[in-house]
């Protein structure tokens, strides 16, 4: 049987697969390897993501993941250059603004606070404010929002190729190949085994495989409480020329942001049964998506659906918040970044650095990322994310 001997093997090549990747080589980890079966990413988060970004959080740690992550994307064609090569991110500071009905003034308050100390740019808008500013966006049903005028979206599938390609030109090698199984030696995972039969072993182990992430960490005894959920995006144009806009989060869940000539759409059904499920979904649009475009802004009203597309989530169910590290003294080579419930793609630069950290140091060393980790799935204490609304 061969054994290929890495001194890191990340399993899993989607954006935090390749983020960790770049930001490992650039750590000084010779022998690397992303293990990823399918280099199209057919059914990878990564590429059908919407691409926000945003610094509307209400946890500390996501804010400041933001803030990096953010800062990161703008300076992204520089990080990523190969060969005189630039990655354009197509990075649109277009804003983020969250807006609440009455009653839910509170979260939005607090969490506007916690931003602020933190150093983020933001402005809260009262009902009056906000119609004010968009005349085009219905508000009698509103209390207050909260903008964000530096956060913005960006080209997720840039993203993941720029890291790809900086990640091998630094040495790391992708190999094309699924895990099936882990071995165990005493704490520590030592080997895996690929569908050819072949195994790969290192000194330490990444999962990031997204909504794959929990069948490969249940291999080993580690339950994560993540499974994928269904998520729609809809490309829609309307016939009347908006004023730019910034990307709209309102009290249905529903996120609009501008698109070349037309308009991103989405609303997150929380509700939506767990599993492997790629369908679209017509009647979604038409019964539950159109109808909360129309309500908010009424020239939504006659939009044409131009192009619509399903991707999962990784959900964490214990509390919308990733699940990052080890699993100490129990498998303390074997780091897990998953559960992004929504939220992979805008921290990826964050997680990266975070992993790299974590593997080469042995502890968090610009943000401390503790309250992410293992422990609290087993104590079962979630730390919510307050900011989702
Ligand atoms: C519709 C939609 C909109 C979104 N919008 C946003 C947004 O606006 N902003 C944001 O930040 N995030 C957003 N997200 C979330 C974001 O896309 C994810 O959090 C992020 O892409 C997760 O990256 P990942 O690398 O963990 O997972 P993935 O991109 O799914 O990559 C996981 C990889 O693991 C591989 N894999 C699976 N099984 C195995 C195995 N056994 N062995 C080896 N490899 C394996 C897969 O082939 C896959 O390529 C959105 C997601 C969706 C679905």
């Amino acid at each position: 049987m061969s054994v290929s001997r890495y001194d890191v093997a990340i399993i899993g090549g989607g954006v935090i697969g390749c983020a960790a990747a770049y930001f490992l080589a650039r750590a000084g980890v010779a022998r690397l390897c992303v293990i990823e079966p399918d280099p199209t990413y057919a059914n990878a988060a990564t590429p059908v993501a919407t691409g926000g970004c945003r610094r509307l959080f209400g946890r500390p740690e996501n804010i400041r993941m933001s803030q990096f992550s953010i800062e990161f994307f703008k300076e992204f064609g520089a990080h990523m250059a190969v060969e005189g090569s630039f990655p354009d991110v197509q990075w649109k500071e277009g804003g983020y603004l969250f807006v609440v009905t009455p009653g839910h003034e509170k979260v939005l308050e607090a969490n506007f606070r916690t931003q602020q100390s933190l150093g983020v740019k933001v402005e809260l808008l009262d009902r009056a404010q906000i119609a004010a500013r968009y005349p085009w966006m219905r508000c009698d049903d509103l209390a207050l929002g909260v903008l964000s005028p530096e956060d913005g979206w960006l080209d997720p599938n840039t993203v993941l190729q720029g890291f790809r390609k900086k990640a091998q030109s630094l040495g790391a090698e992708f190999v094309r190949e699924r895990v099936v199984n882990l071995y165990t030696s005493g704490t520590r995972v030592s080997q895996v085994e690929v569908s050819s039969g072949a195994r790969i072993g290192a000194d330490a182990f990444v999962n990031a495989a997204g909504c794959w992430a929990a069948s490969i960490a249940k291999l080993v005894g580690m339950e994560l409480p993540v499974n994928p959920m269904r998520r729609f995006e809809h490309y829609v144009e309307i016939s009347e020329r908006l004023p730019p806009m910034p990307l709209i989060k309102d009290p249905d869940r529903l996120v609009i942001r501008p698109e070349g000539p037309g308009y991103s759409v989405g609303l997150v059904a929380s509700g939506e049964p767990r599993g492997f499920n790629f369908d679209a979904d017509p009647h979604y649009f038409e019964e539950v998506v159109w109808p909360a475009c129309a309500s908010r802004i009424p020239s939504f009203e006659s939009l044409k659906l131009r192009r619509e597309w399903a991707g999962l989530y990784d959900e964490c169910e214990l509390d919308g918040n990733m699940i990052l590290g080890n699993w100490p003294g129990r498998l303390d080579n074997f780091h897990v970044a998953c559960g992004f419930s929504g939220h992979g793609l805008m921290h990826a630069p964050a997680v990266g650095r975070a992993l790299a950290e974590l593997i080469t140091k042995g502890r968090y060393e610009t943000l401390d990322l503790s309250r992410m980790g293992y422990r609290r799935v087993v104590e079962n204490v979630p730390y919510a994310e307050t900011g989702i609304l």
